[in-house]
């Protein structure tokens, strides 16, 4: 039965705990024949991205812990440096990877350590997994993540059917991914107030969104796909549409005037 990693990014708060954990496990200890020493500077096997979406006063921010070279992906190009495991999880074998700079530079998440001359990435914190008299048996990121929004076990114990990966071979799933947004401030340029109340819908080739603007005139279309879109804002027989695309970015767009 393979093993995966189970992201829950509602429940991530960005504290870099599993950040942390991950360089605290491995910076000065050597795991081997699973781990050679991590620097200390230069490489994250686990990092924490963190992305400041939209503008002005419409602005969220996402987090998503990523777990790099637990992909099916390093197995099928460099086979021979890997260790067979039953469970599935990818690990470099430092003593069978010297001078494989080439896996470094084809895999993002796997990275060069010059001294030692191998390439380095996540080993799913194999020896704890295996180590029967280890009080946790489960990789560090996860032990040390406060809200358990990171999990590992068998992918039958995971509801994995609308999870998605950043990688279509990477044994790291993620539940809601973060999707675009559209905001913004709705006012009356007559009355100089802002309106309350509005519809708005949102209209693509992906489907068709609605909000309603609340007492600051805000309105938030969250969690839409990336598309472009037909905005319209009505209230009381007064209507705008404007043209808006979150293909490349989320969009705080500024004060809307309903006229
Ligand atoms: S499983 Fe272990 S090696 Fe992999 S990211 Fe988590 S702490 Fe780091
Ligand atoms: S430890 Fe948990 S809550 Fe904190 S950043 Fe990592 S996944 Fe998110």
């Amino acid at each position: 039965m393979s093993k995966v990693f189970y992201i829950d990014l509602q429940k991530c708060t960005g504290c870099r705990n599993c950040q942390i954990a991950c360089k605290d496990e491995f910076c000065g200890n050597s795991w081997l024949p699973y781990a050679a020493e991590q620097p200390e500077i230069g490489q994250f096997w686990m990092e924490l991205t963190e992305k400041e979406r939209g503008a002005g006063s419409h602005v969220r921010v996402s987090y998503v812990p990523v777990i790099g070279a637990q992909t099916q992906a390093i197995a099928a190009y460099a086979p021979e440096v890997l260790m067979e495991r039953e469970d599935g999880l990818i690990v470099i074998e430092p003593d069978k990877a010297k001078g494989r700079r080439d896996i470094a530079e084809k895999f993002a998440g796997v990275f060069w350590n010059e001294e030692l001359g191998i390439p380095q990435g996540c080993c799913g914190c194999a020896h704890l997994v295996d180590d029967e008299e280890s009080p946790i048996r489960t990789p560090r990121c996860v032990d040390n993540c406060p809200v358990e929004a990171i999990l590992f076990g068998d992918e039958s114990e995971f509801d994995l059917a609308g999870a998605e990966r950043l990688d279509p071979q990477s044994s790291v799933y993620y539940k809601e991914l973060p999707q675009t947004f559209i905001a913004a401030t709705v006012f009356d340029p007559d009355a100089m107030e802002i309106v309350e109340g509005a519809v708005v819908t949102a209209k693509g080739a992906s489907g068709t969104f609605t909000a309603t603007t609340d007492r600051w005139g805000d309105f938030w279309l969250k969690e839409i796909p990336a598309d472009d879109y037909a905005v319209t804002i009505e209230k009381d027989g007064k209507k705008k549409t404007v043209q808006v695309s979150t293909k490349d970015e989320d969009q705080g767009l500024p004060d809307i005037a309903l006229v």
